[in-house]
């Protein structure tokens, strides 16, 4: 693909969506693919005619690929991987089934998401752990020198945000995964901000779990999610949410759980949507992360340099490697009326809000920024038109 402009012709005339309007909010949902589209419909009126159970049954084999398409996504093996609805369900179904005792120590960084951050306070008052931040550097990535620090004999995980929702960072999670090893702490990372946008190989980065979501890079549908697990650690976890299809009730007294990742599913899901879910990653891994990743990177540097042009925009974005989501705000507008403005002229972006990535909004005093969020079927004629436009916005 790279930035040969025939290609990004002929996958934005596959993406419906990209007729309509120009979408900015990947980082909050992307455009489906028509393919991705059609697979939910089609599978969608297939159980309107024939039966939910009795398509299941009939697409069995394709709905079963969904494990091996992740699994080459990320390097894992198909036993590793488990449906979920949401990246959060992914995250918290691992984080609930770790054995806390009162005294444990979890290892946060401050870019943390806000559901994560809420678990993180809700085990403070379940279980009387302590929440320990990571400092950051001065360009906005987690001090690995200061993780290295504050690990001690009470450290009982590790959990962190690859790429933040709130800016551009991209944290050290390869780094991370050495120091986790070395020290055997469990790792978690959330990688929902980087799957489908960055290549990620967990065994290159060696976390214990990652989770990530369906609907924003990767251009899923929404309502989808998975989760990464790794079977050695498989010991040290209890999980909470078992039900007859992540264990079974071998005797009136006894339950043998699943020996693979799906013991953190649970029986009943969206087929059609996980189905489309499997469309899109594979289409992912066909175009190639690498290239996505260059190219996402190519249009999200210019909308930053373009950006940084207008006197009265402050760009908000830290991190030495930067991704998709670039981040702003103006002085002479608000963020939220700069959003209704762009919506008028069918722009998508986002505001993100203090409360969602809380620890790293006050460390920077941010209050609310504007989120443009780049995808590779962008393009650098949507990002002048944008431009252009926020030019005239924000003149005082
Ligand atoms: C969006 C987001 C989540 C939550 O994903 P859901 O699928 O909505 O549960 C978690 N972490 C980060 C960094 C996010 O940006």
């Amino acid at each position: 693909m790279g930035s040969r402009l025939e290609d990004i012709t002929d996958i934005r005339q596959k993406t419906p969506g990209c007729d309509e309007k120009i979408h900015f909010n990947n980082a909050g949902a992307a455009l489906v693919s028509e393919e991705t589209l059609r697979t939910q419909v089609d599978y969608l009126e297939q159980e309107s005619l024939i039966g939910g159970y009795e398509v299941a049954a009939k697409y069995a084999q394709r709905i079963d690929q969904f494990y091996d398409n992740v699994a080459e996504l990320i390097n894992a093996n198909r036993d590793e991987i488990a449906f979920t609805e949401s990246a959060t369900v992914a995250w918290l179904r691992v984080f609930w089934a770790i054995n806390f005792q009162s005294g444990d120590e979890i290892l946060c960084d401050s870019t943390s998401y806000a559901s994560n951050y809420i678990a993180f306070l809700n085990a403070q008052k379940r279980f009387g752990i302590r929440i320990v931040l990571i400092d950051q550097k001065p360009t906005g990535e987690l001090s690995l020198e200061d993780l290295t620090g504050k690990l001690s004999s009470k450290s009982k995980l590790i959990s962190i945000t690859h790429m933040p929702t709130n800016s551009g960072l991209v944290n050290p999670a390869q780094e991370v995964g050495k120091i986790a090893e070395k020290y055997n702490v469990l790792y978690q990372l959330d990688a929902c901000q980087s799957v489908g946008q960055y290549p990620i190989d967990v065994r290159k980065i060696g976390c214990d779990f990652l989770s990530a979501t369906g609907r924003k890079y990767l251009r899923g549908p929404r309502g989808t999610g998975f989760l990464f697990a790794k079977k050695i650690r498989f010991s040290e976890l209890s999980p909470l949410n078992l039900d007859l299809h992540s264990a079974e009730w071998i005797s009136k007294d006894t339950i043998d759980i699943r020996e693979d990742a799906r013991r953190f599913e649970t029986w009943e899901c969206n087929l059609a949507a996980k189905l489309g879910l499997s469309t899109a990653v594979s289409q992912a891994v066909n175009l190639g992360m690498e290239t996505i990743w260059e190219r996402v990177q190519l249009l999200a540097d210019y909308l930053r340099k373009e950006l940084s042009r207008i006197e009265e925009v402050i760009v908000t974005d830290i991190g030495e490697i930067k991704s998709g989501i670039v981040t702003f705000y103006s002085n002479t507008i608000s963020t939220h009326q700069l959003k209704e403005r762009f919506l008028e002229h069918n722009i998508n972006t986002v505001v993100a809000i203090k409360s969602g990535t809380r620890v790293d909004m006050e460390n920077r005093s941010l209050d609310s920024i504007l989120r443009a969020s780049v995808h590779y079927y962008n393009t650098k004629e949507e990002i002048d038109k944008f431009i252009n436009l926020l030019t005239q916005f924000v003149k005082p």
